[in-house]
């Protein structure tokens, strides 16, 4: 099955807030959270979290990675909850010190904030992004344990960033792989999410095929479940390759001019899709990324 809307997924597990940019929560012994969204989104992931768990609170924040849209309402989660435990790859943390990150955080935030309003969701949080410091340095294949009988496995999946970590539950078969796998647009089509490295991004899908989840959520729009689950792994290799290969030829027929590139490969792809999407300056920059990770990857082989 492919759940495209917030609310319980089934066995204690949820998506809050926003379907387009959710934040992912195990109820259980200790009540955990995935992700934090975009800053925008606050007081809505805040009430989600609020109606399900009522008076108790949750005791870890596991964060993917350092993107904007996925550390948005972090600092804001630990005013609410002053005990939370935020997580996530030791590179994380320190892309959260750096200054210069920090601001295109806040800017990509703010541009962000759309995604919210356009989904008529309120109230919107109009502060803008705040940094926050990690209370637990994650080592690759650490597992926290949550109570009897329920964990979570920290596995290192480089290849969308360097700092990336996804979030296996092995007792309930759920993983969080975030965008080590591929998004799904509104009109279908599949984004691979390689920015940084081609290869090890194919080698964290290898990873994650290997531990046959059961329900698997995305960073954006969706949770698949079932056979759903196993297809998206196999279908996201498939959507890397195409996208290798028409950033090859157009790379080679433009002689390396990776502007130009960008150019074409978002008139093939960002310029046709309908909203909801993502905003273009985000989009622009992942490309770009793509790109020109690709253009190195030519040139080393
Ligand atoms: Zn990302």
């Amino acid at each position: 099955m492919i759940i495209k809307e917030i609310g319980e997924i089934g066995n204690g597990f949820y998506a809050v807030g926003s379907a387009g940019v959710p934040v992912y929560l195990l109820d259980g012994p200790v009540p955990v959270l995935f992700d934090a969204g975009l800053t925008a989104g606050a007081f809505l992931y805040e009430a989600g979290i609020k109606q399900i768990l009522g008076e108790r609170v949750p005791e870890y924040l596991f964060l993917t990675h350092s993107h904007f849209d996925h550390v948005g309402a972090a600092s804001h989660f630990k005013d609410v909850w002053q005990d939370l435990k935020i997580s996530g790859a030791v590179h994380c943390s320190e892309i959260l010190q750096k200054t210069k990150a920090v601001q295109l955080m806040r800017n990509l935030n703010f541009e962000g904030a759309r995604l919210i309003k356009e989904s008529g969701l309120e109230p919107i949080n109009d502060n803008g992004f705040e940094s926050f410091n990690l209370d637990i340095l994650l080592q690759p294949d650490q597992t926290i344990e949550l109570g009897p009988g329920l964990s979570v496995v920290a596995l290192n999946t480089p290849g969308h960033t360097w700092d990336f970590m996804s979030y296996w539950i092995p007792e309930k078969k759920i993983l969080v792989a975030s965008e080590a796998v591929a998004m799904y647009e509104a009109n279908g089509d599949l984004q691979s999410e390689f920015l940084v490295d081609f290869d090890a991004y194919i080698d964290s899908l290898k990873v994650l095929k290997k531990l046959g989840a059961e329900i698997l959520c995305l960073g954006h729009h969706v949770v698949c479940t079932g056979e759903d689950a196993v297809a998206h792994i196999e279908n996201s290799f498939q959507a890397s390759m195409d996208y290798l290969i028409m950033t090859e030829k157009f790379l080679a027929q433009e002689k390396g001019a990776v502007d130009k590139v960008v150019e074409l490969v978002k008139k093939a792809e960002w310029d046709t899709r309908p909203w909801p999407k993502q905003p273009e300056s985000a989009y622009l920059l992942n490309t770009w990324q793509r790109v020109n990770t690709i253009w190195n990857r030519m040139n080393r082989n």
